[in-house]
């Protein structure tokens, strides 16, 4: 049968333990046991249903982590502080010292950081490669790499990893494709289409309310065991949890996000589709023009749309920046990094999110100074929007008035 996603989420059943359509939250770090034997026996991870201590896990951890693993379609699911909280637990558990990375150039600036600046410590190394040329990501691979690492839709050029031939790639040389789904939740499965282990950070989409950070790592029970085991797991001793509260509301948002991505890639496609027949420079999975599109339409779950991402790039970083200024004035976003939320947001990635990454590398990969980045909101007259928004446009001279 189809694997519907948000289906998934919709038929989880759980109660709070007064009978609540919530589950209760779980205020304690540390719990009881009736006997020390089960408490021996938790630490040696064989008391399934009893909880130990909080970083290692806790009801309402598991509870998110249960129904983000339900969105993925994996086993299971472990929920982490913050969206790099995963991605630097799954990669220092999955490589070691002299171990090699093959990594899409195209990025988060915080990942490509980590790996570019922390790991190299740590005798890991990497190799920044175009992720949508396949010959060069195979060519990258060394007898030392571990795992591919990309994101569905790269953070900020909205770059599409074909994730079906990546993990053909992959299980050909015994690595573990390694998959940050924070762009296009629900739309693309990357666990279906062959990924090992899907990251997000949940701060994003999933939340949508920009109220917290948070991240999680979805994959089999295996890894996940791995990564909470109290002696040697990345996520247990690098300790990168989440409060229970927060996973307790990240978990009541989750249940519309469906409802939400939906939204945002109408108006994501009416504002691409409008732009390009401006003749502005635009890039959105969601146009033909996209190069990638025909891969996007192959791979997603097409009732969610191409996601709420979209670039366009105004020439120059003045341009840019008073763009940005203008549209906060007139109420149409707000100049702020991060996405997924209900108001749009837009950033200059070349200076803000993806700073990490050296001028001439950025050059390279097509990131120019004039682009911004716009995660776009749930505007319920997106319409309106655009009259706003081509306004702004025509008063800097981005457009020429008609
Ligand atoms: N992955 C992507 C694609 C991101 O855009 C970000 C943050 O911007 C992260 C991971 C890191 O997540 P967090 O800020 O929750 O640590």
């Amino acid at each position: 049968m189809e694997f519907k996603p948000a289906n998934q989420i919709q038929d989880l059943q759980y109660f709070g333990e007064f009978g609540g359509v919530n589950p209760s939250i779980s205020d304690s770090s540390t719990y009881t046991f009736l006997s020390a034997k089960t408490m021996f026996d938790t630490f040696e991870g064989n008391a399934d249903g009893c909880y130990l201590y909080s970083r290692h896990s806790s009801p309402s951890n598991l509870y998110l982590g249960q129904a983000l693993a339900a969105m993925e379609g994996t086993e299971t699911a472990n929920v982490t502080a913050s969206g790099m909280g995963a991605i630097t637990a799954v990669i220092l558990e999955l490589c070691k010292a002299n171990d090699h990375v093959v990594c899409s150039r195209t990025i988060y600036g915080g990942t490509y950081a980590f790996l570019k600046n922390f790991t190299p410590g740590f005798g890991i190394g990497t190799s920044f490669v175009d992720i949508t040329n396949l010959p060069a990501v195979e060519a990258a691979i060394t007898p030392d790499t571990k795992i591919i690492y990309c994101e569905s839709v790269s953070n900020p050029l909205l770059e599409v990893a074909d994730i079906k031939a990546l993990s053909s790639i992959a299980k050909k040389y015994n690595l573990k494709l390694i998959v940050d789904n924070t762009f296009s939740p629900l739309s693309i499965s990357p666990y279906k289409l062959g990924a090992d282990v899907i990251i997000h950070s949940l701060t994003k989409f999933i939340n949508g309310s920009s109220d917290t950070v948070g991240g999680v790592v979805c994959g089999t029970q295996e890894f996940i065991n791995q990564l909470r085991d109290v002696n040697s797991g990345a996520c247990m001793l690098l300790g990168s949890t989440m409060d229970s509260f927060r996973s307790a509301s990240i978990l009541k948002n989750l249940r519309t996000l469906h409802i939400r991505m939906q939204q945002h890639s109408k108006n994501a496609q009416f504002l691409a589709e409008r732009f390009e027949l401006m003749r502005l420079k635009t890039v959105y999975p969601g146009l033909p023009s996209h190069p990638s599109h025909h891969i996007f339409k192959e791979l997603m779950n097409a009732e969610y749309g191409y996601g709420g991402m979209l670039t366009l790039d105004t020439g120059s970083l003045e341009k840019a920046n008073q763009l940005m200024e203008l549209m906060q004035h007139r109420n149409l976003g707000y100049l702020a990094v991060s996405l997924g939320f209900y108001k749009t947001l837009f950033s200059a990635p070349g200076s803000s999110t993806s700073s990490e990454i050296p001028e001439n590398e950025q050059k390279e990969m097509g990131l120019s100074d004039g682009l911004i980045r716009f995660s776009i909101g749930l505007d319920a007259d997106i319409e309106r929007t655009l009259m706003a928004m081509t306004e702004c446009m025509k008063e800097i001279g981005i457009i020429k008035p008609a």
